[in-house]
């Protein structure tokens, strides 16, 4: 048994190394055996065969051997459907909504934020070149009225004049356009900023209905747990997320299985909540292990 146990170890070794030196020989040995799966899960046996695999290989790499198996002590594995597994896809779904909607919303609004730096640059030098021309026009005015005050301009200076005039509406006809441009880039950045006020709408929506379904949820929320009542052993799963989530509760039901209670630290496997990102043991997991055979 022990030397069976030893070569199944081994065929884990492909694992990332876990670096412990403590002595984890105190617990014994886990077996477990796959009893039911709710077909309503929609998971294939394979999927599951390799979420318990890659579980129960996460604590047999840490040398807390946890092997697949058919003695009568064996835990049985359930995957139980109840409203909670549609809960935890709704929820993953939503995560994913909400997660694409506020990249939408970021990358748009610094967008928009560069447009409205620049209109508001370009505004402000129209707005100063308007108010030069209307100085110079106002000279070139006075000057016309002095001219013909007097009775009107010598050919020449009259030429002049008319030439300063022809400039000047150029100009104006210039600014305009320019203006006109500046307009219409207003209103397009107005419809920008509705479009982008109804995706944050939108988002916030999700928002709200996430916060509503994991509420619903309780703080409560229980993906799996693990039982044991005399030489009965079972784990059994009510919801989660995808198969990796699958392989993290299974590795925290073993977790408990081993004889662990849960750690204060949230990213650990053996924390009271599903925050792990992974599910592998932590060195928080571990000590708490080494903990177990320092105690008992
Ligand atoms: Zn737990």
């Amino acid at each position: 048994m022990r030397l069976s146990l030893f070569i199944l170890t081994l065929s884990f070794c492909a694992l990332p190394a876990i670096s412990h030196a403590a002595d984890h020989s105190c617990i014994p040995p886990l077996t477990y055996r796959l009893a039911f799966v709710d077909q309503r899960f929609a998971v294939s046996a394979e999927s599951v065969t390799q979420a318990l695999k890659d579980a129960s290989g996460a604590w047999s790499a840490a040398g807390t051997p946890v092997t697949q198996g058919n003695s009568t002590d064996a835990i049985a594995i359930s995957l139980l459907y109840d409203e909670r597994h549609p809960a935890r896809q709704a929820l993953r779904t939503i995560e994913g909504v909400i997660s694409t909607n506020s990249a939408t919303y970021e990358f748009r609004r610094s967008a928009l934020d560069a447009r409205t730096a620049a209109h508001k640059a370009n505004s402000a030098l129209v707005a100063t070149a308007s108010a030069m021309l209307e100085t110079i026009v106002t000279f070139h005015n006075m000057a016309v009225d002095s001219w013909n005050a007097r009775g009107g301009a010598t050919p020449e200076k009259a030429a002049e004049l008319n030439a300063t005039s022809a400039l000047l509406q150029g100009v104006t006809e210039t600014l305009n356009r320019i203006s006109d441009t500046l307009n219409r880039e207003a209103a397009s950045i107005n419809m920008a900023v509705a479009d982008t006020n109804q995706l944050a709408r939108t988002l916030n929506q999700a928002v709200t209905t996430y916060n509503t379904i994991g509420a619903e949820q309780g703080t409560g929320f229980i993906e799996g747990t693990y039982r044991r009542m005399g030489i009965d052993k079972k784990i059994e799963v009510y919801a989660f997320a995808d198969s990796k989530d699958l392989t993290r509760i299974l590795a925290h039901e073993f977790g408990h299985a081993l004889g662990l209670e849960h750690v204060a630290s949230p990213t650990a496997l053996m924390y009271e909540k599903n925050s792990a990102t992974d599910y592998f043991p932590t060195t928080d997991d571990l000590s708490a292990l080494t903990a177990l055979c320092v105690t008992s």
